[in-house]
């Protein structure tokens, strides 16, 4: 099978009708990107910096994150990396940062929230972040567990901070870095229209997605089967954002596991999704399924599935319309 994957290592991400898609790479640190582009991917959707913060004794320096930012974006030359900002809190605890035990850490002061109250700690990062994308001018910042507008506002204000202030040091720094945020919480699938005005891209991460959607735990192995991306009140969240991306005329991917299953393939497909992010394990997998789909198969089957009412018959349905 992986011999027989391997042809799709220097093709386009095509459809049938061939029609393009983007095929990025999640990854976690800069030693992965270099497996990402060995594999193929196109870019990287999704770069968890919490692992750079990991490990150690405290907050790594504005120079060793640019050097880490640096590296992904040389390895990935040509090609768009999308670094997300410190996702700390929920099941990522990072014990120097003094965080206070909580009772419902998933719902609690994790993510973008931590981060705009330590704007001392942000900085540093969005100073590496804009130093990092000077020399290609290939990276974009994505925030996570957005639920509001002043959360994007917030950051960005910070973001303009720390450009005047590189200004001023004759510092060199991405004067247009991109912005953008993960749609992964049901207050921002709901309101996407409105953080659409003021982000440059969405990236659906369906892993938090799900869990708060359908209010269970993804860690949870006693409520593991509530679980489910093909519950229709999921699958109606991910449609609602990617049209309403397009509508606004912003890029929208997908970071989550979602985007390698191949069930949900012609549903992405569809609906207009226009990139896929997946491990570096999963990049030829998904190149080869996309091929196999023309898109008015994929919309048949995706107004089909949307028509049923329960998960189980969902995940039913696409199961045996998959194609591998
Ligand atoms: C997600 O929530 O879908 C996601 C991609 O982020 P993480 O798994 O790191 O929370
Ligand atoms: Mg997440």
């Amino acid at each position: 099978k992986r011999a027989l994957l391997a042809v799709y290592r220097d093709r386009e991400t095509v459809d049938a009708d061939g029609k393009r898609y983007g095929l990025y790479a999640n990854i976690g640190s800069p030693a992965e990107a270099e497996a990402a582009a060995a594999t193929g991917a196109e870019g990287v959707g999704l770069f968890r910096t919490e692992f750079l913060f990991m490990d150690r004794t405290s907050v790594p320096s504005e120079t060793e994150q640019m050097e880490a930012y640096q590296a992904v974006s040389r390895t990935m030359a040509g090609k768009e990396v999308i670094i997300r900002t410190l996702d700390v809190g929920g099941d990522k605890a990072i014990d120097y940062l003094g965080m206070d035990k909580e009772e419902n850490p998933f719902l609690g002061h994790r993510a973008i929230r931590y981060c705009l109250d330590r704007p001392d700690l942000y900085k540093v990062q969005l100073r590496a972040l804009l130093r990092a994308g000077a020399e290609l001018r290939n990276i974009k910042i994505m925030l996570p567990l957005v639920t509001s507008l002043e959360e994007i506002r917030g950051a960005r204000a910070l973001l303009e901070q720390c450009k005047s202030e590189l200004e001023s040091e004759g510092l060199p720094y991405d004067k247009d870095i991109s912005l953008g945020i993960m749609v992964e919480t049901p207050a921002a699938a709901l309101i996407a229209d409105l953080l659409a005005q003021e982000s440059d891209f969405f990236s659906i991460g369906t892993n938090d997605l799900t869990q708060y959607v359908m209010a269970v735990d993804r860690g949870n192995a006693k409520v593991e089967k509530l679980y489910t991306t093909f519950h229709p009140a999921v699958l109606r969240s991910i449609r609602n954002v990617i049209q309403t991306a397009k509508q606004a005329g912003i890029p929208v991917g997908m970071c989550g596991e979602a985007a390698a299953d191949p069930c949900l393939i012609p549903l992405l497909m569809s609906w207009g999704l226009d990139e896929f992010s997946v491990s570096a394990s999963s990049v030829l997998a998904t190149r080869a399924r996309i091929h196999h789909w023309r898109s008015e198969e994929a919309g048949q089957v995706a107004q089909e599935a949307m028509s049923l009412s329960t998960a189980a018959g969902v995940q039913g349905y696409l199961k045996a319309n998959a194609r591998d």
